[in-house]
């Protein structure tokens, strides 16, 4: 866990900065199709760097399962929404055929069963090219209390060899040579599977091929098979799901950008999270340790926080719980940003029991940002207070004047403008005034074209009301 995290730390700036770069059309062609294969070459690191570090787990018998109850039929909707995304682009028909009588709840490792079938479900899109892939659930009664369930991954794939079919639950094992076989992966999929399904008590079983075209000669497909054994539950066994629309919004959509309070100890932490927020709109601030996040909240007011959770001095968890007990920023919502995606017990679930609204593993992509504050977000609680002293701003015409120096890239006449506008209402706008100053001096350019242009909108906003 230990390695994992330091591995990952370097890894997310890697990631985060080619990610944003590779889709800034500002750059030449040449330079974002460069980001992009540093993007491939990173997260494909990543991959290596998980599989690796769960395959060396279960070799030293260091993996644990975390078994839960959880409803089955969202469980495999959710797997099936993200792999009918692939196979459409892909071209191909995807078949999602569950039985009539499966479980309403079922007990077992979550994660560990998403991993599994996710592997198995990607292969076999992964390699076919025509045809379908399909998953086939079915269940029947086990032994006692539980029962049995058939996860069943079928594909119209070109097939494995029987001479191969040992080999390729092997580590490392990829089927070199045929173009067909040139496609991303580590070669670590099928080894950890096998491993997780009999950890959980199952069979990973796998037949090919499973057609034959008699009229061509030849024959094709494959067919894996995880055999399960569950506790099962009808409905009414779990909590009703947690209901979060009282949290304060932050609708980057609607241009009601929020102020961001950004909490890491790493800075290349915190600079990825800044740039990658601010290219959405938002403004941020950061504090560099949990135990200074109650005065910056006192200070800047964010809408929101984001935290690492490993911090040396006051962690993530506690610096969550000084503010929750704080009734003034107790509405705050967190969210928690981590690179430990693999605890013992669900981290997720302790962060969201221990004050956190939101969870983002490290590193991350913007999408996954984005969709994790959607889930903050509630119709219509704007956070864009005229009176708040954060949004108190230069007029419109002055920000347009500032916005050609920073589009022009002329930091020296934006330096003697900002100064300019200082002099002329002392004391005013001192707070957008000296975060401006500060992101000039960072010269981050993207940064403060945003925090013009969000204070646009404000002012814009503003004037209106009073004519
Ligand atoms: P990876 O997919 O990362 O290469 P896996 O361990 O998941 O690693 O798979 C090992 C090898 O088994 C693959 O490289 C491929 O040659 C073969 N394989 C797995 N699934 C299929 C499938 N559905 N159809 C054809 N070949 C497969």
């Amino acid at each position: 866990s230990n390695i994992s995290h330091e591995l990952r730390t370097p890894l997310n700036a890697i990631l985060g900065y080619s990610q944003l770069f590779a889709g800034n059309a500002e750059l030449p062609p040449r330079f974002r199709s460069g980001m992009r294969t540093i993007q491939r070459a990173g997260e494909h690191l990543l991959m290596l760097i998980n599989d690796i570090l769960d395959l060396s787990k279960i070799e030293v018998g260091r993996m644990e399962l975390d078994p839960g109850r959880f409803p089955l039929a969202i469980f495999l909707r959710e797997l099936v929404d993200l792999i009918m995304l692939r196979a459409r682009e892909k071209k191909i028909d995807f078949r999602f055929e569950p039985d009539q009588g499966l479980p309403a709840v079922i007990e077992t490792d979550e994660l560990r069963l998403r991993q599994v079938l996710l592997n198995l479900l990607s292969n076999a899109v992964k390699f076919t090219d025509s045809g379908y892939c399909c998953l086939r659930v079915s269940a029947r009664d086990g032994a006692g209390q539980s029962i049995r369930l058939d996860f069943v991954v079928e594909d119209t794939g070109p097939g494995i060899s029987p001479e191969i079919q040992e080999e390729i639950f092997q580590p490392f094992y990829q089927v070199k040579g045929e173009p067909l076989h040139q496609v991303e992966g580590t070669g670590l999929g099928l080894a950890i599977s096998r491993r997780l399904v009999r950890l959980m008590g199952g069979r990973l079983t796998l037949i090919s091929p499973v057609f034959t075209d008699e009229e061509k000669g030849i024959s094709y497909g494959s067919r894996f098979t995880v055999q399960l054994e569950v506790a099962a539950f009808a409905e009414g066994v779990l909590p009703a799901r947690e209901h979060r629309s009282d949290n304060p919004a932050l609708s980057h959509r609607q241009g009601g950008r929020g102020l961001v309070l950004v909490v890491d100890d790493i800075e290349s932490n915190r600079r990825i999270l800044r740039d990658t927020l601010e290219s959405l709109g938002y403004t941020t601030c950061e504090a560099v340790d949990g135990g200074e996040v109650e005065e910056a909240c006192t200070r800047y007011g964010p809408d929101l926080v984001m935290m690492d959770l490993r911090m040396p001095g006051v962690d993530g968890f506690e610096a969550a719980a000084r503010l929750r007990r704080r009734p003034e920023f107790s509405g705050i919502p967190i969210v928690a940003v981590t690179a430990f995606m693999t605890g013992g017990e669900d981290l997720r679930e302790r962060c969201l029991r221990e004050g956190f609204n939101g969870f983002l593993g490290k590193p991350f992509s913007p999408e996954q940002l984005v969709s994790v504050l959607d889930t903050l977000s509630g119709p219509g609680q704007g956070s864009d207070c005229p009176d708040d002293a954060r949004t108190a701003c230069p007029p419109v015409e002055e920000l347009e004047k500032l916005l050609v120096h920073v589009r022009a890239g002329d930091v020296d006449t934006l330096r003697k403008e900002i100064d300019r506008i200082a002099a002329a209402r002392p004391g005013q706008y001192s707070s957008f005034m000296d975060r401006l100053r500060a992101l000039v001096e960072e010269m981050r350019m993207m940064a403060i074209e945003n925090l013009l242009i969000s204070g646009c909108e404000r002012g814009g906003e503003r004037e209106e009301k009073t004519t």
